[in-house]
C-alpha cells in the first residue's frame, strides 16, 4: 500500500500561500519526503514525527528555493539518507543528481523524475502513478513565478502529456482534476501574453509600464514578482521576434531597472 501525508510548513506569506507543502510518500515500511521545506524547528520535527518506525529512503527536492530545500541537508545530515535533486543550489547540493526519466524505487513505488525547467531551470516533477508532485510547476490557488516563459510552456505540454489525474502541489491544495487545472494554467499564461502584448502596442515601453497597464494596482510586496513575470512574457515575444526588447540600465521606473522596450512591434 502506498500513501501520501502532506505536512503543512510554518511559512506562510505572499509568495508561498498558506506555505510548503511537504510530502511523506509512504510504500509498506519505506518512504521518501518530497520537498523538506524550510529549516524550522518546529516542521524539522513534524517531519521525523511523521517518519517515525518506517524506514527514510531518501529527501528528494523539486527545486532548490529555500522554502522547498533548505531544510534537506540538515535533515540528510541527521538521519543518513541521500538527497536528490537536478543540481546544486544556495545551501543545498543533493548526494545524488536527477536527470529526466531517473527512477526511484522504495517499497512497491516507483518516482519517475521529469524535468520541468521554467518557474527555475532546476525544476521537477515527480510521477508516481497517477498522481504528479509538481512542486512550483503547478500550484494550488494561484499561478506561479516563471523565469523562462518558453521552457514553461514546454514543461506544462510535457505534464500535460503525461496524463495525470492529481496533482500535488508545492503550495496549496491538491488538484483532483489535473487536466482541468492544467488547462487553466496554459490559458491564463495565454491570456497574460495576448494583454501584455495589447499594453505594448498601445505604448507601454517598460516592464514597469507593461505591468501598471496588466496588473493595474499591485501589492507591493508582489511587486517585483509581476516585473519578472512580465519581463519573462517580454523576453518569450521578443524570442519570437513579435516584439523587440532591448535590456539596459537607464530606465526611469522603479519596477523596470533592467528593460526597455524598443518601439519596433511587428
Ligand atoms: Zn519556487
Amino acid at each position: 500500500m502506498t500513501g501520501v501525508h502532506r505536512l503543512l510548513a510554518p511559512n506562510p506569506g505572499p509568495m508561498t500561500g498558506p506555505g510548503t507543502n511537504t510530502y511523506l510518500v509512504v510504500s509498506g515500511h519505506d518512504c521518501v519526503v518530497i520537498d523538506p521545506g524550510p529549516p524550522e524547528e518546529s516542521h524539522r520535527r513534524a517531519i521525523l514525527g511523521a517518519v517515525g518506525d518506517l524506514r527514510l529512503r531518501g529527501l528528494l527536492v523539486t527545486h532548490t528555493h529555500p522554502d522547498h530545500a533548505l531544510l534537506a541537508d540538515p535533515l540528510a545530515a541527521e538521519t543518513g539518507v541521500n538527497t536528490y535533486g537536478y543540481g546544486p543550489g544556495p545551501g543545498f547540493n543533493p548526494t545524488r543528481r536527477l536527470r529526466d526519466g531517473d527512477r526511484l524505487r522504495f517499497g512497491e513505488a516507483v518516482l519517475t523524475a521529469v524535468h520541468t525547467p521554467g518557474h527555475t531551470a532546476d525544476h521537477l516533477c515527480f510521477r508516481m502513478g497517477a498522481t504528479v508532485f509538481t512542486g512550483d510547476h503547478i500550484i494550488g490557488e494561484s499561478t506561479v513565478l516563471v523565469e523562462d516563459m518558453g521552457d514553461y510552456y514546454r514543461s506544462l505540454d510535457r505534464i500535460r502529456a503525461l496524463r495525470p489525474e492529481r496533482l500535488l502541489p508545492g503550495h496549496g491544495n491538491r488538484m483532483d482534476n489535473a487536466a482541468e487545472a492544467i488547462a487553466a494554467y496554459i490559458s491564463h499564461r495565454r491570456e497574460r501574453e495576448a494583454q501584455i502584448l495589447k499594453a505594448v502596442r498601445s505604448g507601454a515601453r517598460t516592464v514597469g509600464a507593461v505591468v501598471r497597464e496588466v496588473y493595474g494596482e499591485v501589492d507591493p510586496r508582489l511587486r517585483s514578482a509581476a516585473a519578472g513575470s512580465a519581463l519573462a512574457h517580454l523576453r518569450h515575444l521578443a524570442g519570437r521576434g513579435t516584439i523587440s526588447l532591448e535590456c539596459g540600465e537607464g530606465t526611469d521606473d522603479e519596477l523596470a531597472g533592467v528593460a526597455v522596450l524598443d518601439a519596433g512591434v511587428a
